[in-house]
């Protein structure tokens, strides 16, 4: 064998990998991967076949086709009062993770820290570790998985270059308030800090909360890469669609890798969402559509030994499980898929250290059917 040395020498197969292929193989319900288990809107679809017949088949334009930089920045106005060119500071992406990729690539620098906050999506530290960054996480704890401001503050030193935040996040299902804002604000302000937004879940946010998005706050949009997806918000997630936003000095580096890493995304898609995004009905209505899920997979779960944490933002569920049993959550997940037939994914996957609160995560965006399923095995276990 010819000596290779891995960039990534702790890395195994991503957790959504696993757990979907092991629910596929025992023929469980799978509430692990966050995917919805019902199709996209037939008008969506339409409108990407008739691009296709319109002729749509060649190589987008590097940064995205322009109508639907356009819609994104008209959306992007109307919802949080911030105007991106789409010209220099708006480009498409194949989803949420390439962007995450591109934008830590862009502007990540060997011994740049950059701080995380576990449980965290599994592409960030990755991402850090593969630029030859140092990731600085902060171990946040259940149930309300707050950001401890203070704690953050003792992280930074000259070395710091970018705080990753996420909301909704993705597992906690918490989001942001104006608290926490107004404690980033202070923490960056006079720092050459950049931050990266992970704010794929923007519109599955839940009781009349508003998501804080650092495009709204001008002394954060002028430091920050805005992730965006289309996968969430429009039940497709195997379309690999979503984009980035940020001032044009950094979107320009964003773009120098984007271009070598991809070059463009594939063209139908986009037209098409283009002329989907038209209607606000078609965003504006997810918060509520969600919502009801959760409240129905919330209520049905009300009859299980399963603890129900809060839930304000993303399609997924936490539940601490301490009263059942006090196995490791990766051990636990087994279980549950072989004996009662449904997949999560076990939280510590998300800790760096493994950090083990026995607490599971299910993802609701489901059919009714689906979820009543679930909730018939799980109220059993
Ligand atoms: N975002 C999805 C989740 O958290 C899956 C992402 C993936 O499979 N890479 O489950």
């Amino acid at each position: 064998m010819i000596p290779v040395i891995s960039k990534l020498p702790q890395a195994g197969t991503t957790i959504f990998t696993v757990m979907s292929a092991l629910a596929n193989e025992l023929g469980a319900i799978n509430l692990s991967q966050g995917f919805p288990d019902y199709d996209t809107s037939p008008e969506l679809i339409e409108l990407v076949n008739q691009a296709m017949k319109n002729g749509h088949n060649q190589y987008a334009p590097m940064a995205g086709v322009m109508a639907l930089r356009e819609e994104i920045s008209r959306k992007t106005e109307k919802l949080y009062g911030a105007v991106y060119d789409p010209d220099t500071e708006i480009t498409i992406t194949a989803g949420g993770t390439q962007a995450i990729y591109t934008a830590i690539t862009a502007v990540i620098n060997p011994n740049d820290e950059v701080i995380i906050f576990e449980p965290a999506f599994d592409c960030y530290a990755p991402a850090i570790k593969i630029a030859g960054g140092v990731v600085k996480s902060l171990e946040l704890e259940p149930p309300d998985y707050r950001i401890r401001w203070d704690m953050v503050k003792r992280l930074i030193n000259n070395r710091t270059k970018m705080i990753i935040l996420n909301s909704p996040h993705n597992p906690t299902a918490t989001i942001l308030h104006q608290e926490d804002i107004k404690e980033l604000c202070a923490i960056v302000k006079n720092q050459d800090i950049l931050i990266l937004s992970d704010e794929v879940y923007e519109h599955l946010i839940y009781d009349g909360a508003t998501h804080h998005s650092m495009a709204r706050y001008p002394e954060l949009a002028k430091r920050s890469f805005i992730v965006a997806s289309f996968g969430k918000p429009f039940h497709a997630t195997g379309w690999k669609v979503g984009y980035c936003m940020a001032p044009a000095f950094l979107m320009q580096e964003f773009r120098k890798v984007h271009q070598f890493l991809v070059f463009s995304v594939n063209t139908p898609i986009q037209v098409a969402i283009a002329e989907y995004l038209k209607n606000e009905d078609h965003y504006l209505g997810l918060a509520s559509f969600f919502q009801e899920k959760r409240d129905y997979f919330r209520e049905g779960l009300q009859n299980s030994r399963f603890e129900i944490l809060p839930c304000s933002g993303s399609y997924f569920q936490l539940v601490r499980y301490s009263n059942i049993t006090d196995e490791k959550d990766a051990d636990f997940v087994i279980r549950l898929i072989k004996e009662a037939g449904v997949a999560a994914i076990p939280v510590s996957a998300f800790y760096n250290k493994g950090t083990d609160h026995h607490v599971l995560r299910f993802c609701f965006a489901k059919r009714q059917e689906t979820l009543d399923k679930a909730v018939d095995r799980l109220i059993k276990v």
